[in-house]
This record gives C-alpha cells, structure tokens and sequence, in this order.
C-alpha cells in the first residue's frame, strides 16, 4: 500500500517551520532523522509517570518501567530477526557499539599478526578503533579497495583474506555515497576463512529489511537516532555463543551476579555488557520508533524513498555543473554531490539561505574522500516524510547556485 505522505508528516511538528523565510526542507536524514510524536511522547511519558530504575525494583513503577525496556528489546529483537532477546545489547550507539567489540572480542580474540580488514568507504568509527586495537596488539588492518563508483572492490577482498584474518568489519550501507555492500557475499567469504564479521548497519537498518540470520553476520550496530528515535543510543547485535565468550566491556552494577573483594561473576548477556543504570526512557522511546516503522512497513519506505532518489537523480544530473559522487545502482536514497568550481561549504551555505538542511565535508569518512580526491561533499538524504515538491524546490535553488560557476 502507498504511504500516505500528509498523514506521516503530521506527526513530525519540527518539519512544520520556516528556516530562512523559506518552509524547512530537511535533508539531512543521513545525519539523523527527526522523530515522531509518539517517540517524545514516550520519553515524556516514562519521567511522568513510571520513572524508576530497572531490573532490581520491587514496587509497581520499577516494574513497569522494566517490563517496557524490555519491550524494546524485543521489539529490536524481531525488528532484525535476532534469535533472541539476550543476543541484543543496548548501547550509546553504534561508535559504541563498535568500540564495544574492539574491546572485548577484539581485545581477546585478535593477537600479533592477526589482520582484521575494513573497507576505503568506512565511517571513522569503523577505522579508528581498529587501528587503536592494531596498534595496541600488534595486529594488520587491510583496507578493502573500492571502485571510482563507489563499489567494493569483490575480487580484492578475495585477495586480501587469509586465514589470519580474524574480523572482516565492514559498512552496510555508505553514510557518505548512499551504496549498498555486498554483504551477503562479503560474510560468506570471510566465515569461509574462519574470520567474524561486523557489520556496521548505522545506515542500512533504516532502509533496508536487515536480517542478521538470513545475512548470518556475527555482530551488527546501529544507532535508534537513525531510525527516527533518540539520541545517544544505539544496538549490538551479537550471536549468543560469541557474546557469551567475551569478556565484558565496563565494570559496574548490573553486569554482576555475586561481587565480593575477592571475586566477581558476572551476568548473563546481554546484562553482563550492560553496566550502570542504562538510558532508560530512550530505550522505552525507541520502541515506538521502530513501531512506527514497522506500522509503515519497511517495503513501503524503501519504496518512496526509491522514488525520490530516482526523481531527484535525474533531476539533478541534467543540471549544467552538477557533478555527482557516488554513482553505484546499489544505493539507498543519499545522493552525494559536487558543484564544479564550488566548494561544498559554500553550495550547502546557500541551501541553508533557502531552508534546505544538507549536510557538507568529509561525512566522518576522511580516507574515502582521499580516495575520491575530494575536500567533502554535499550530501542529501532523504527520508520517509520528504516529499517530491521538496525536491522540486532543492533542484530549483541547486540549479541557480550552479549557475554562478557554470554559465
Ligand atoms: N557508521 C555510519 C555508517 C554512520 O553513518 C554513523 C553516523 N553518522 C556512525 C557509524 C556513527 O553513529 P553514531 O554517531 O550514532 O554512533
């Protein structure tokens, strides 16, 4: 069924203003999507009427309170077809999320000489902790190489695992360029060398159906603020027997069963990587984010965004200057771009004048625009309430800004 467009952006007040003296057009969901009402009204709801802390209550709020966290994790838990509630760990977000696995399965698992491998299209918080956990180790990172496109490089990866590989971890989908990753093929590959896999979903869980049994990846990260809910948390997937033979992250109340100045045992997933009281009212808020996408079907989004992305493609590419970065028939709906003669700051500067919020720069993927011989980009990304007369009104003003340049 269509989406009913007026109906989805009533329910989001912040696109209802003027920036500028011009009607928002927000696309800058890549960055972070704005969030329903049912989303802030939850987070209100909870310090309202059931704020207390969780797990170890024995009175009525503390259950309550507890017995809706554990709702979203459920509700996450399906959202991704985890086997289970204890495989999902609720975190800060997916640099957390990361930094997480470095930490423990990295730090147990990954020795001297070990490699792990990324890719040249990863966000910095799935480059940096790598090479903190290389240079603390010892250990190789290998970068897989990726085409003028913006596509992986396939037949590389093949080259680059070995059977010292120990964690292939990689983007889903590009923040910066909006592809796609073979990912299907990507594990299958790596887990025939022995290797783990991580996938970083920060991008593809809002997009995309993600199905960590069907894909069979070992850990995935994202964070709730993409997907149309809070800020500041995020998910770790993990499966069961991998998560169970880390060591925890950080030491504190609810990761423990029995603590004494002798010796501690420690909970079990997903508790025992869950320590101090956790963002109780996110977490509960973040339920009805993922309601409010599964009430829409992720088919029916994929399907509008889709919409857009071609619209606006074509749109944009018949525009005399217009130079797009990024041009895989793998992606999702960000188109990242270059104005010739124009630096990017500048392009998104004049967007803003016309209420248009796009973001600008390197996208936190430094090595990627070095790849690409790129200072940034201008990044559009657009989301299930964007609108085609919202790209109508960002074509019109990308095309006069073009023109300054491109006579
Ligand atoms: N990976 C990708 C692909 C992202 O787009 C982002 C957010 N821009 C992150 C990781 C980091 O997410 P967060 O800042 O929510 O931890």
């Amino acid at each position: 069924m269509p989406i009913n467009i007026e109906e989805i952006r009533s329910q989001f007040p912040v696109l209802h203003q003027e920036v500028n003296g011009k009607p928002l057009v927000y696309f800058d969901n890549a960055a972070t999507t704005q969030k329903p009402f049912s989303v802030m009204q939850a987070i209100n709801g909870y310090y309202e009427l059931d704020n207390s802390n969780i797990h170890r209550g024995a009175h009525t709020l503390a259950d309550r309170a507890t017995r809706y966290f554990e709702n979203t994790r459920t509700a996450v838990k399906n959202f991704i077809n985890a086997k289970e509630d204890a495989e999902i760990i609720f975190t800060k977000g997916t640099t957390e999320s990361i930094n997480l696995v470095a930490a423990t399965f990295g730090r147990m698992e990954i020795g001297k000489g070990d490699e792990i491998i990324i890719s040249t299209m990863e966000h910095h918080s799935n480059i940096v902790p790598w090479q903190m956990l290389s240079k603390e180790k010892g250990a190789i990172l290998k970068i897989i190489p990726i085409s003028e496109a913006g596509e992986i490089d396939i037949e590389n990866f093949k080259k680059l695992l070995t059977e010292k590989t120990k964690l292939v971890s990689i983007v889903h989908v590009s923040n910066a360029l909006g592809t796609i990753n073979p990912v299907e093929e990507i594990i299958k590959l790596a887990h025939e060398v022995g290797a783990k896999v991580l996938l970083d979903g920060a991008q593809s869980t809002n997009h995309l159906e993600v199905d960590v049994q069907k894909l069979d990846c070992d850990f995935l990260a994202f964070s709730a603020h993409k997907l149309y809910g809070p800020t500041g948390l995020g998910v770790l997937y993990g499966k069961r027997e991998i998560l169970e033979n880390m060591p925890p992250y950080q030491g504190g109340g609810e990761m423990i069963k029995e603590v004494s100045f002798e010796k501690t045992t420690y909970n079990d997933i997903p508790f025992k990587f869950e320590a101090g009281t956790p963002n109780i009212a996110d977490v509960i808020a973040f339920g009805k984010a993922i309601e409010f996408i599964e009430e829409l079907g992720k088919k029916a989004i994929k399907q509008h965004e889709d919409e857009l992305l071609n619209y606006a493609t074509k749109a944009l590419n018949d525009i005399k200057g217009f130079i797009p970065v990024g041009t895989s028939k793998e992606k999702v709906s960000v188109i990242s771009f270059n104005i010739n003669g124009m630096h990017p700051f500048d392009v998104g500067m004049m967007l803003d004048a016309n209420g248009i919020a796009v973001r600008t720069g390197h996208h936190c993927t430094q090595p990627l625009m070095q790849r690409l011989g790129l200072e940034g980009t201008v990044r559009a990304s657009f989301s299930v309430y964007n609108t085609k007369s919202e790209i109508d009104q960002m074509v019109t003003s990308v095309a006069k800004i073009a023109k300054i340049k491109n006579k």
